[in-house]
């Protein structure tokens, strides 16, 4: 047998915002990933204005989404997003690799006044039932990966645990938090929006050892016991881990990622990989919303004008384009 000398180190006491920081446990077979926004989150809900609890569940699914969305191993697109039939209808977040977030919600001002006069403003309150989807878009040539799961009462964690577990059938752990921060800047307060997350996957070589309890049998005849698989030691360990992970651990910008890993993991030992790096930037351009302004109809693109001019907000990141409207007629 050869000797192969793994080089270790101490981990790294500053924290790299907007980075996502993979790692493995070899020892108990488990994979993941954490995430950490600071300047990129706060761009992306301080120039939406949102009400804070509209802007606080956008930011969950921007940090679901920098977790999930890092992982792709090819040029393209994540994209998550929410159907709902609560106060926030919609929210949808892009990741376009290697590391590109926007995001933006639907929501219906008045149901979500309501709902802050009369303190429900959980995740599960606010977006009330209803679908999430995933999909995966490599490109025109590319076939689409589109994954549907029922949103959770609770939330983005929550609804993620389901996903894994119907629909990947990987034993799957998934912490978020998003927090404001206010910091005194002279005579102000300067506000700025946090989030991190961290994400733990069960990745043993046999799959026997991922079994987890069967599905709800559903239709099965009453009195039929539940199929109860016990679960693999590692595993319970790895998520009883990140289950003590507390929310101020993700988001403290005096806590970097390998900090936090070194912290849950360093009785196992724990490897972490190249991080990506994460901004905020939104894909539309000048060009781009001309041209979908061509592909109306002359009377449609009339009845747009306004004050002389068309003007087109982009909804992710509040950009606004103006045109004569002599500029995009059919050529
Ligand atoms: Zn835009």
């Amino acid at each position: 047998m050869s000797d192969i000398a793994i080089p270790t180190r101490a981990p790294a006491t500053t924290s790299a915002d907007d980075t996502v920081q993979p790692f493995a446990v070899a020892a108990l077979d488990l994979r993941g990933r954490v995430v950490r926004l600071g300047p990129a989150i706060d761009e992306i809900l301080t120039r939406h204005d949102y009400p804070a609890p509209v802007a606080k569940l956008l930011g969950e699914a921007i940090a679901l989404t920098a977790l999930l969305g890092s992982s792709l191993k090819f040029r393209g697109k994540f994209i998550l997003q929410t159907q709902t039939d609560g106060p926030v209808r919609m929210l949808v977040v892009d990741f376009t690799t290697p590391g590109r977030l926007r995001a933006c919600a639907r929501f219906d001002k008045g149901r979500v006044a309501d709902a802050i006069a009369a303190g429900e403003t959980s995740a599960g309150a606010l977006l009330g039932q209803g679908h999430l989807a995933m999909t995966v878009d490599q490109g025109p040539d590319m076939s689409r990966y589109q994954g549907l799961v029922a949103v959770q009462a609770g939330g983005f964690e929550a609804t993620a645990h389901e996903y894994f577990r119907r629909s990947e059938q990987i034993p799957t752990r998934v912490r978020l938090a998003v927090a404001e921060e206010f910091r005194m800047e002279g005579e102000g307060v300067r506000h700025r929006w946090r989030a991190g997350g961290i994400l733990l996957q069960f990745l043993p070589k046999s799959a026997e050892r991922m079994r987890q309890a069967d599905l709800d049998p559903g239709d099965a005849p009453q009195g039929t016991a539940p199929h109860v698989v016990p679960e693999d030691e590692a595993w319970v360990e790895g998520r009883s881990l990140v289950a003590t992970v507390e929310d101020i651990e993700l988001i403290d910008p005096a806590l970097s990622s390998e900090r936090l890993l070194y912290r849950l993991f360093h009785e196992r030992g724990v490897r972490v990989f190249r991080s990506v790096a994460v901004r905020a930037q939104c894909s539309c351009s000048r060009e781009g919303v001309a041209s979908m302004l061509r592909s109306f109809s002359p009377e449609d693109r009339a009845h747009m004008v306004e004050d002389g001019a068309i003007r087109v907000t982009c909804e992710f990141c509040n950009g606004t384009y103006v045109f004569a409207p002599g500029e995009v007629e059919d050529r």
